[in-house]
This record gives C-alpha cells, structure tokens and sequence, in this order.
C-alpha cells in the first residue's frame, strides 16, 4: 500500500463498522481542547468517555510517559516492577482495599471480579453458589461475561448461549434486591451511579441494602467504579460518600487518563482464593502504565482536586440550568460531581444524538447516555472560561435542533 491519505471515509473501508464516529477527525488536545485535521478547535465535554479526567497533554503525565518510555515498557509478569508497586500502594491507601490486580480495561476488571467472586464462594461454599445478581440498565463492560453481566440484552443477544447463573434486577428497588439475594447468590454488581445507562445515582438506601443482603448470604458486593471512580463523582471513589463498603471495587476509565489500565482492588482474604496461575494477563500491570497511572492517582486525589470538583460540578448545573430557562428541553438533571446527565422532555427524547451531532459542527465534543440523555463528563480541571465557552456553543446547537423541529410540519 502506497497511498496512506486517509479520511473519516477511509473508516468505513478499513475498519469494523460497530462504531460510528462523527463526521469531523480529531487529531490534537491539550486540556479541555481539541483540534481536528482541519484545524477547527472543540471544547471537550466527553473526556474520550469519561477518561480524560486531567485533560489532553498534561504536562506532569507527559513527562512520566518520557521518563518511564525511555527506561522500561514491559517485562511480563514473570517479574515485577517498581510503579505497578507504588500504584498499588497508592490505591490501598485512598481506600478499604489491601490487594489490587491490574488489567487493561474496565471489562477485563471486571472479568477479574466476578471470577473471584465465583471462585471465593466455590471455594467457601461448593459448587451451588453461582448466582451473580446484577440490574437492568447496567454497563458492565463487552467480554462475553460482562456483557452478559450487563443489563442491556440488546448486547448480547446473537451471540449464543449465555453464561448461566445471571440475574437481573431493578436498580433502586430494595424490596426486589431483599427478596432474590439469598443462599444462591455469590455475589452483586452495581454502579454507584449507572453511567451508561442514563446517569442514574443509586439511592444510599439502595447500597446499604444490598450490603445487608450480601453479609446476611455470604455473597460478595462488587462496586463497578470504571466510570464514577478517580475523582469523577468529587470523591476519590463514589462509595466513599455512600457510607457502604464494597468487598472488590473495579476501576478503569480514568486510571490512565487515556493509556489503557484497568484494576480489581479488594481485600487480603478474598484474594488469596486467587493463587499463582488462578487468573492472568500478559500486559496488565506493565510498567509504562502503571507509571502513568500512579501520576494519575497522586494528582487527582488532592484534596485540592476534589475540591475543584464539587465546585465546577455547581458550575455546570448552573450552566445547564440557564440553557434550560431558554430552551425548557431538560427534564431533569442528574448525577454527582462531574458526572452529569441531563435528561430530554418527552418532546425530545430519542433525539440526544442529534445534539450531540449539531454540538459537534458548532465546536463541542458531547456525548448521551442512551438516547434521551446528554452526558456531561469533562475534564475534572477544565478552566471555567473552557467551560462557559463550551456552554455558548452548545447553546448555538440546540437552538438550531429545536429551532428545525419547531419548524418542521407536525407528523
Ligand atoms: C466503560 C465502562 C466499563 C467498560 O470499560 P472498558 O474499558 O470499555 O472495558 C465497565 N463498567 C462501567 C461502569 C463503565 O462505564
């Protein structure tokens, strides 16, 4: 091949269609900026999904990706390595864990903990206790186990026989989560706040019945922290403001700010039901990003930080709330710290990728969180001029949406 000139076209004949991306082809960031090929600058409210937490080209994650780049990538792990054990020192000590596995992704993190979860109670309790209880709407990630996991079956149906022992609950309903966990069940997965599935905070009432639940069968509660963790919700991990305690907390997204890591954090006891060659991967926990990583997890978990979280947090509402005085399209928004959904009245819903669409052409990156909600996750340091700039220009897209709709003859 001698012609490499490519094009957002040349996606559709190279690449697996199970994505489509947007029309324009971003090609440089730094911070909450974002250049495409042609030049034109964006305002970044998507953060790559929630991953960006420190904004594009951070001077301090740069120059560890140097350092670290020129001395050691990965060695396997036959071997350890210095920054896989500082970061795992680093995360047991913002949190109730005394063990971490590392992976490459949030599935993968995932995958590590419902196998443990199953293997603890395997080993506790027999062959009997597999039921793993999780609740519609849930994201859980694309393995096939995950994504069985998950409580959207659109995502994995057509794909065979599903793994036996799932079941799925209602979020929020307490007397539904009482009634079905029980001896069976080896364990329950739950968001703290449902990111994919609409931005939908667990009630705290929620949480601690299913940590009731859980000690009173035996069966472990997963906290699926891949989205709401690493300073996203203003707290270093959600949980830590629920006042209930998982017994393995997963962790991905923002980790890396971008360079793929993944990890399962837990407690002593349960991961010694792991032994030597139990469970496995052969780049998770490689030195060059859990260098990063650990930079990461210095940086975000300043309590200055954090902070600077809650307080953009009532910028944004306050941003969301005057575009909802002129154009009344919200009907609620929800979610914690900078974890934002901002549902569609009826007369728009279906429509959030159309925003989304109309934001990109007037210089916003957005996202939805399935199709009636608009999904706000920026960068945890976006300057407050980025982010009133990024508000005006979103302002500009939503009038022309309900302007062609107001215009458009009745159906
Ligand atoms: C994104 C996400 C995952 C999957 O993470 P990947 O890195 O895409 O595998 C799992 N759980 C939650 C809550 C997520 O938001």
């Amino acid at each position: 091949m001698n012609d490499l000139t490519v094009t957002r076209q040349t996606f559709d004949e190279v690449m697996v269609p199970v994505f489509s991306p947007a029309a324009f082809v971003p090609d440089r960031g730094l911070g909450s900026r974002v250049w495409d090929t042609e030049g034109r600058d964006y305002i970044d409210f998507a953060g790559g999904i929630a991953v960006t937490a420190l904004g594009h080209a951070h001077p301090e994650l740069l120059k560890v990706l140097h350092d670290q780049g020129g001395k050691l990538w990965h060695i396997g792990n036959g071997y350890t390595n210095e920054p896989v054990l500082r970061l795992a020192k680093r995360l047991e000590d913002l949190t109730f864990a005394d063990r971490a596995f590392f992976a490459n992704s949030g599935a993968e993190a995932n995958e590590a903990a419902l196998k443990l979860a199953r293997r603890v109670a395997f080993e506790r309790h027999g062959a009997d206790k597999v039921e793993i209880i999780s609740f519609t709407q849930s994201f859980h990630g694309r393995t096939f186990f995950t994504v069985s996991v998950g409580g959207q079956p659109k995502y994995s149906e057509g794909f065979g026989p599903v793994p036996a022992g799932i079941t799925h609950l209602p979020y929020n309903d307490i007397e539904a989560a009482k009634q079905a966990i029980g001896a069976q069940t080896c364990a329950v997965i739950v968001e703290p706040i449902q990111g994919e599935g609409g931005v939908i905070p667990a009630d705290p009432a929620f949480l601690r019945a299913l940590r009731e639940a859980c000690d009173q069968h035996g069966a472990l509660l997963i906290f699926d922290e891949v989205q709401t963790g690493v300073g996203r919700s203003g707290y270093f991990y959600a949980y830590q403001e629920t006042g209930v305690t998982p017994d393995i907390l997963t962790t991905a997204k923002a980790l890396g700010n971008g360079f793929p890591i993944g990890a399962m954090l837990t407690t002593k006891e349960l991961a010694v039901h792991f032994k030597v060659g139990v469970h496995g991967t052969t780049y998770g926990g490689n030195p060059l990003g859990s260098a990063i990583a650990e930079k990461v997890v210095e940086l975000v978990s300043d309590p200055r930080l954090l902070e600077g979280v809650h307080s953009r947090s009532e910028a944004l509402r306050g941003q969301l709330a005057k575009l909802n005085e002129r154009f009344g399209i919200f009907e609620e928004v929800r979610g914690k710290g900078l974890l934002i959904g901002a549902e569609l009245t009826d007369a728009f819903k279906g429509r959030a990728k159309d925003f989304v669409t109309a934001a990109g052409k007037h210089g916003v990156i957005m996202l939805m969180a399935g199709p009636d909600v608009l999904r706000f996750v920026p960068s945890l340091i976006i300057p407050l001029d980025d982010m009133y700039e990024g508000f005006a220009r979103l302002a500009k897209a939503i009038d022309e949406v309900v302007g062609a709709t107001a215009e458009a003859p009745a159906r």
